[in-house]
């Protein structure tokens, strides 16, 4: 049967909103996350020094696409701001194999990030549920890697030629771009997360993580 499409209402009672994200949260983990959370949005936590990251040391993807500085240009005050407006959100978590996420090879096309395509699949997947739920303004942040990484690692961004961005309903903005901590957002929700880089010994770490948002409401 064909779901009927709600007419918008800014006035969204607590009930509908606390079944629809009960709905997103069965959904993410029907197209895989190892776990998801309702949270409230002052369980978000911004942090100037997340984005101070993208610039030191420089990331290699920094001003080569769309969602990551300087053409991502909105500063961690703008998230605040943004943030500040909605009440809810789904944190979505996804453990993936360590040698994911590590090796010298890390940065080459060649070495692939299945769980880091498959974060953005659900992040689109989950605002797109949520604008059809009659919540237009959700609005989704993807995992670690950067869209450039993920969808375009050979190819130029199309998008910051003004041709517009290959992946338009695909490609979100990180969280860590937009200033979120998810590392400590992640550690204070209960999930383990490791550091892990280049030079990581993957048999010493249980596990990766791709990390997503979406604020619903
Ligand atoms: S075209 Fe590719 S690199 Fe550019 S914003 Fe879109 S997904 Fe990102």
């Amino acid at each position: 049967m064909v779901k009927e499409v709600a007419a918008f209402s800014e006035n969204v009672s607590d009930e509908k909103l606390e079944t629809d994200i009960e709905n997103y949260v069965n959904l993410t983990k029907e197209l895989g996350a190892t776990d998801v959370k309702k949270i409230r949005t002052d369980m978000i936590i911004l942090d100037e020094r997340v984005r101070a990251r993208c610039y030191s040391p420089r990331c290699p993807y920094y001003g080569t696409n769309l969602n990551c500085p300087p053409h991502f240009d909105w500063d961690v005050e703008k998230s605040r701001e943004i943030v500040s407006k909605y009440k809810y959100a789904v944190f979505i978590m996804l453990e993936v194999p360590p040698e994911e996420q590590t090796g010298k090879d890390y940065f080459s096309p060649k070495h692939k990030l299945p769980g880091a395509l498959k974060m953005y699949e659900i992040v689109a997947k989950v605002q797109s549920a949520a604008f059809y739920d009659g919540y237009p303004l959700a609005l989704g942040f993807a995992g670690g890697g950067s869209c450039k990484r993920v969808f375009c690692s050979a190819v130029d961004c199309k998008g910051i030629k003004g041709e517009g961005c290959r992946m338009a309903l695909k490609s979100n903005p990180t969280m860590h771009g937009a200033g979120m901590d998810a590392y400590s957002m992640a550690s204070e929700v209960g999930w383990k997360i490791y550091p892990l880089g280049k030079t990581t010994d993957p048999s010493q770490i249980p596990h990766g993580l791709e990390l997503g948002l979406v604020l619903i409401h």
